[in-house]
């Protein structure tokens, strides 16, 4: 497939979802392929990178092995290299810290021949039936790009003219390793993070503080739906029919079904509350900590060396202040492609919400020729569905990709198992009714 130094992919950014794109390529001598990332060393989302942050999904959804368990790139190899996996089935987890799936990917990343670090991706030009990639002044020129640069910290409104490093994104917390002790301390958002950072925070990580209000605009501090039929949700033929509802119906479901990437482990709500149960009727501390959900952040002062967070409640609609001197914004995180791109921008067809139109292999909807294809990976919430963002199905994202850039099946992901029958593949595909019919005694 290579011809002339050409590549037949270059991918840009390596987090997560890139990284198992090239763990799968890296395999197969067939695809010649680079991945850049502008930092030094890989590093998933460093600033949250917190001491006991665990994660919402198995390792077994790992980089490779929903696709190919038996590529060197497995979270079980990692295990066995690094000489601890009889201590790690002893622990009996299930579910590991960020810290080891996050040095499990750095130790995949570095291994890897087709990975770049410390390699920003400036420019991409698009000439003569390649895509010219400017890397640190080289160019490099590619049949196909995958965009892997991930998404943006989201901060509202009324806080933009108040960030540094008093009132920060919780994505900058461990790099900013602030000195809380007596501080009076507000975590603006109940999800996931906010959760942690809450914890992190009650648990003196960054010094005791005077005061935490934990503050959410949700009704109530929310579980992640966890249940083994709402898993069913992240396989891949939920998805594949997902992908062919009409637009509408795709955004109301993703909406409704918000909880089962956005909400709280069990397990972390249930250490969480154990906390202030000792704490408020062991310990009988003196108060020091608030938690108050159905609040929204609606407007900021700044008053002597802190903070007065204006907040309205979402069922009352009464307004009540908070005063904090550092302010700690869990507020998520929002799409966003880089500058680099922005040459080709205008030739990619993007829907009425601005984003990218995305084909059922992840390419994207460009004038150009369609021999050359920008696949883009979590960019479709909207066309792809709520395990977009999640690493549940970035393996199998990864094969579909692949084996579309090779137009042949490179990886097997024809098999369809399920134990829910939700009624939207038989539109696409007419064999399956009968398929299921013959398998009746
Ligand atoms: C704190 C946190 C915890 C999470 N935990 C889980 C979990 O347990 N389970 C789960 O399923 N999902 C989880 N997620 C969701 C998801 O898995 C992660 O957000 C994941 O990191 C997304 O991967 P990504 O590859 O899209 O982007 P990112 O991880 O953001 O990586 C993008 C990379 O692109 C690089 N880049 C950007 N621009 C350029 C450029 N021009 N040139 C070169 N490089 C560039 C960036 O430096 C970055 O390293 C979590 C998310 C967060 C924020």
């Amino acid at each position: 497939m290579s011809t002339n130094n050409q590549l037949d992919l270059i991918g840009v950014g390596i987090g997560p979802f890139n990284l198992s794109i090239a763990a799968l390529s890296a395999t197969k001598p067939q695809l010649s392929s680079l991945f850049f990332e502008k930092k030094e060393e890989f590093a998933w989302h460093p600033g949250l990178l917190l001491k006991d942050s665990k994660m919402q999904t198995s390792f077994l959804k790992d980089l490779v092995t929903g696709v190919d368990p038996t590529n060197p790139y497995s979270f079980l190899n990692y295990l066995v290299c690094q000489h601890k996996l009889h201590p790690f089935m002893a622990s009996g987890q299930t579910v590991i810290s960020r810290l080891e799936f996050s040095d499990y990917m750095a130790w995949a990343a570095h291994q890897m021949p087709n990975t770049r670090f410390n390699s920003p991706v400036e420019a991409i030009d698009y000439h003569d039936g390649a895509f010219v990639v400017t890397s640190k002044g080289q160019e490099y020129r590619s049949q196909h790009l995958v965009m892997g640069t991930g998404t943006l910290p989201y901060t509202p409104k009324c806080v933009e003219g108040f960030m540094g490093s008093q009132c920060f994104h919780a994505s900058e917390l461990a790099l900013h390793n602030p000195d809380l002790t007596n501080k009076r301390v507000a975590i603006i958002g109940g999800g996931q993070t906010g959760a942690d950072v809450f914890q992190h925070v009650f648990d003196n990580s960054f010094g005791k503080p005077a005061f935490i209000n934990w503050v959410s605009r949700r009704p109530n501090i929310e579980s992640l739906d966890e249940g083994c039929f709402t898993d069913e949700y992240f396989m891949p033929d939920y998805v594949n029919g997902f992908y062919h509802l009409d637009q509408n119906k795709k955004d109301r479901e993703v909406s409704r079904q918000k909880l089962t990437s956005d909400g709280i482990t069990t397990e972390c709500l249930k250490g969480i509350y154990q906390r202030l149960y000792h704490d408020k009727y062991v310990l009988r501390e003196p108060n020091w900590w608030s938690i108050q959900p159905n609040q929204t952040l609606v407007e900021v002062d700044k008053t002597g060396g802190g903070f007065r967070m204006q907040l309205t409640h979402g069922l009352t609609g009464a307004t009540s202040f908070v005063d904090a001197d550092v302010v700690i914004l869990c507020t998520g995180f929002k799409r966003g492609l880089p500058n680099c791109l922005a040459k080709l921008m205008p030739q990619v067809e993007t829907d009425a919400s601005g984003q990218a139109i995305l084909s059922e292999d992840y390419a994207a909807k460009w004038q150009g020729s369609n021999n050359n294809r920008i696949y883009m990976v979590n960019a479709g919430t909207r066309s792809h569905g709520i395990v977009e963002p999640q690493l549940s199905l970035a393996a199998w994202r990864a094969a579909k990709i692949i084996n579309n850039i090779c137009d042949e099946q490179i990886y097997d992901i024809s098999e369809s198992n399920h134990v829910l029958d939700w009624g939207l593949f038989e539109e696409h595909n007419p064999s399956q009714p009968e398929q299921r019919m013959s398998a009746m005694p």
